[in-house]
């Protein structure tokens, strides 16, 4: 097995299969397997021997060359994903699915709060004259490759060109469809002042790839301050992160709970279901003035249920923290699972209702839309 650098563009030397053609490796492995969704990993002799991007010692969620979450079940296996593949439930997306909202944010805000969903996991949040963006992805898709992979379905709701001068970026892990290259080298080139934000080893992935902002990793459980005023902080979330085949869970992926004048703001990210991971927000920062929780990429719930949220448990979540208003999230942009585009909206719009729960409070938001407060 060959030692090269990995055609998977994740910035990382692994042990590729050098005479696999990248089509034939895509028919092989599926793309989904890193994709974010896939759940599975090869394995090679040097991934097992330590981490590609983080050195460090042992944890209680990292085992000297993977991250963990404490009781995390196991990955799935090839067959698994083969099963979900081959099962056929599917749903077609339209070709495009576009949102009735475009936004011009302004250029920063002394007080209050403002959220803008630019498409599915990608937030600007705009709050003591901090300009932040979350997992920003402009690219038309989200994958390694430029020729296929989930196409998003609707444009960025606010153009690159009207974004604000940004002065963070907070990055929750390395799957596609959070850590976009061809994105953050376009801020690094017009916004040179950003300072990005990422869980463990997702430092070693940028310079790799040569992003040349200040970069700062942090572990679940540690703060930075972005200001003299905001504060994020790092939580555990339960998922997993890969950018090639053999990298799996050796960068660390997280939450955000940013503390702001205008009160807290949780960032969910990517997780599945795990009760004390969300009444722990509450208890250590109090409840949060808004949530970002994902709603989408959940079908079929025997292999999505463990790395993703349904909008059932996307409101248990919002019960447990406490959040007074709540954004959805992660939903309608990009096809990674088997659910129809709309769904998650329907769902979610089903599941309050049941619960009493006004629906102002938890809004299933498309690109463009805007909260403030
Ligand atoms: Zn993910
Ligand atoms: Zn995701």
């Amino acid at each position: 097995m060959a030692v090269s650098t990995c055609p998977l563009r994740c910035g990382a030397k692994h042990s590729i299969l050098s005479a696999m053609k990248r089509r034939t490796l895509l028919k092989t492995l599926g793309i989904p397997t890193i994709l974010g969704v896939g759940g599975v990993f090869a394995y090679s002799r040097r991934a097992n021997a330590r981490s590609f991007y983080y050195e460090g010692p042992p944890s209680d969620h990292f085992d000297g060359v993977r991250f963990f979450l404490p009781g995390q079940t196991r990955d799935k296996t090839q067959a698994e994903l083969w099963s979900w593949r081959m099962a056929g439930g599917k749903q077609v997306w339209p070709a495009s699915f576009a949102s009735p909202f475009q936004d011009r944010p302004p250029g920063g805000l002394r007080n209050g709060l403002r959220v803008t969903l630019i498409g599915h996991a990608s937030f600007l949040i705009q709050a003591a004259g901090q300009n932040i963006l979350v997992d920003p992805v402009y690219s038309e898709r989200a994958s390694p490759f430029a020729f296929a992979g989930p196409k998003r379905v609707n444009a960025p709701g606010i153009a690159f060109s009207n974004l604000p001068r940004i002065d963070h970026i907070l990055i929750t892990h390395n799957h596609y469809d959070h850590m976009d290259m061809a994105t953050l080298r376009r801020l690094a080139a017009e916004h040179p002042g950003a300072k990005i934000l990422v869980p463990l080893g997702n430092d070693a992935i940028l310079a790799a790839a040569g992003i040349t902002l200040s970069i700062a990793a942090r572990d679940w459980g540690e703060a930075q301050p972005l200001s003299t005023d905001i504060t994020a902080h790092l939580v555990p979330a339960k998922h997993w992160s890969a950018r090639g085949l053999f990298d799996r869970r050796h960068a660390l992926w997280c939450g955000f709970v940013l503390e702001t004048p205008a009160g807290i703001v949780h960032i969910c990210g990517d997780t599945g279901y795990h009760q004390p991971l969300f009444t722990s927000i509450r208890e250590k920062f109090g409840a949060p003035r808004l949530s970002l929780i994902p709603i989408g990429a959940y079908e079929p719930r025997w292999f999505m249920r463990d790395q993703h949220v349904d909008p059932q448990d996307a409101v248990n979540i919002l019960l447990d923290c406490g959040a007074k208003a709540a954004i959805g999230c992660h939903w309608g942009t990009f096809q990674l699972t088997d659910e129809a585009a709309e769904s998650p909206a329907e769902e979610l719009a089903g599941e309050l209702v049941k619960r009493g729960i006004g629906a102002d409070r938890f809004v299933a938001f498309r690109p463009g839309q805007v909260w403030e407060g």
